[in-house]
């Protein structure tokens, strides 16, 4: 009996291996608490004092998003690199998650310093989780199982069933309520989370049980050097955080892109060159280097969502519907919400394709999300011209933007976690995930200036910036559409 045969038996969950249903309950809990947080981020800091705020300006509040964005990304790489070396994905997603939860309850208390704290607990655990709960899909099939695509367009739904979540209850409670009311919110929800995935674990079998990396013995070494940088660069930032120094957060966001792009190069570099990786695993890296650039861009743009368009939303769009003001959280429901709607649409949609031999190339998928979220920004600033003229622009703009973004982003998104799955060499599953995570830690830390820079004169600035990013935009695409006929990838047996 052939492998897919074997895999196949495991139906239990809309035709999926059972252990789907564990890994969709915790990454729901915990993008639930994660983006719940999150969309008060912004809005909490640059609020006044006497509105429960932190009163920052702008520009410190846009760079403090982007160095936190950054940092949970960027803890994905180390948190890839513990669970393939020492405790396996398993149960490094379950230490994860316990830190997760300890960093919303650190948060849901009413100070200052804590808050920050907090901040640093949910980076850690994030990169902890985030990454290997991600590997651990991929790993309920066996190689060559079709099934794996849709395996992760079904975890896809489970993490924008979750940030839906978070926007509409950790939204409404923050904003209406109290900002860490908001946040508490966000640490029952992973408490839900944590006992979950404690109980139904077994389910996961043979998934992420054990470190892989011991195999790789000679080549481990680079990578740890490659973690105690990563390591030692996050206590920098952890310590900038607590307030041990202090640093212009600005600054801090420009440093760490700088040191982000570094560390991207260097892990590269050390696949292609140190890692002891034959053609056809070089021939993929090539390919998972293009996702990577395409990914930045991407994210960049999308992580506007929560720091620039999130303020457009809360100070100049209309946000009354019969006669009531809804919090302008309420608008970050609409990319997750239109992802679950649209979601299965694309699954099937890819499938077709294939069918009639018409299959997009993973880089050709990339390209179009970059299109799209080009065509998203293009919409907007339509939008702000309404706002500077009449004040308020109405939530059309936002929204037809954010359906643009998320056209883009399940060209994207689903299609890039599996073909890292697929494609990354087998010892390094877990890292190349942290790779994949590190294109949205070096996104978000971009985003934190480019939002900064949106605002520098109020949103007078979005225009002329939204423009390069369009442009920016489409340069990537067009150079994934091109570079796509050189790179070619293989899925590569055990
Ligand atoms: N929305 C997706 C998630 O939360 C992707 C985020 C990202 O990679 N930047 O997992």
């Amino acid at each position: 009996m052939n492998e897919l045969a074997k895999a196949s038996n495991d139906t239990y969950f809309l035709g999926h291996p059972k252990g789907l249903v564990t890994l969709f309950l915790t990454e729901m809990w915990e993008r639930m608490s994660y983006y719940g947080m999150r969309g008060l981020l912004v809005l909490f800091m640059t609020r006044e004092v006497v509105e429960g705020g932190l009163n920052l300006d702008t520009g410190t509040a846009m760079a403090i998003y982007g160095v936190y964005g950054a940092s949970v990304y960027f803890l994905c790489v180390p948190g890839g690199w513990v669970a393939d070396k020492i405790f396996g994905a398993q149960r490094t997603v379950l230490i994860g998650a316990i830190i997760i939860t300890l960093g919303h309850y650190i948060l849901a208390l009413p100070f200052e310093k804590t808050f920050f704290l907090g901040l640093v607990f949910v980076s850690i655990g994030t990169g902890l989780l985030k990454p290997n709960i991600s590997t651990i899909v991929g790993q309920l099939y066996k190689p060559g199982d079709i099934r794996v695509d849709a395996g992760y367009t079904i975890f896809y739904m489970s993490i924008n069933i979750g940030s839906m979540l978070g926007f509409l209850v950790c939204g409404y409670l923050g904003e209406k309520v109290g900002w860490h009311w908001g946040f508490g919110a966000a640490g029952v929800g992973m408490t839900f989370g944590v006992i979950q995935y404690i109980f139904s674990k077994s389910s996961l079998g043979e998934a992420g049980l054990r470190p892989t990396l011991d195999e790789a013995e000679n080549s481990s070494r680079y990578f740890s050097i490659f973690s105690i940088f990563s390591f030692l660069l996050s206590l920098v930032i952890i310590s900038a955080f607590i307030g041990l120094w202090s640093i212009d957060p600005e600054l801090l966001n420009q440093l760490i892109v700088y040191l982000i792009l570094l560390v991207a190069i260097f892990y590269f570099v050390y696949l292609y060159l140190f890692a002891g990786l034959n053609k056809a695993e070089k021939g993929n890296i090539s390919m998972l280097l293009l996702l990577f650039i395409g990914s930045v861009l991407f994210w960049a743009g999308f992580d506007q969502g929560g720091s620039s368009l999130n303020l457009f939303a809360k100070d100049y769009t209309d946000l009354y519907i019969l006669g009531w003001e809804m919090p302008a959280t309420f608008l970050q429901v609409a990319n997750p919400l239109m992802v679950v709607i649209f979601a299965p649409f694309f699954a099937a949609f890819w499938i077709n394709l294939g069918k009639r031999n018409l299959d997009l190339d993973t880089p050709q998928k990339f390209a179009l999300g970059c299109f799209l979220m080009a065509v998203g920004f293009f919409v907007m600033i339509f939008g702000v011209e309404v706002a500077l003229e009449n004040e308020k622009a109405g939530v059309k703009w936002l929204l037809l933007t954010y359906l643009f973004h998320t056209l883009g982003e399940l060209c994207l998104s689903p299609v890039g976690l599996s073909a890292t799955a697929k494609y990354a060499p087998k010892k390094y599953k877990g890292q190349m995930m942290g790779i994949w995570f590190l294109s949205s830690s070096l996104a978000a830390g971009l985003a934190g200036l480019l939002a900064s820079k949106s605002l520098e004169s109020g949103i007078s600035s979005m225009p002329d910036l939204f423009m390069q990013i369009i442009i920016a935009l489409c340069v990537v695409g067009i150079l994934l559409l091109i570079s796509n006929r050189f790179v070619k990838a293989k899925e590569l047996e055990e």
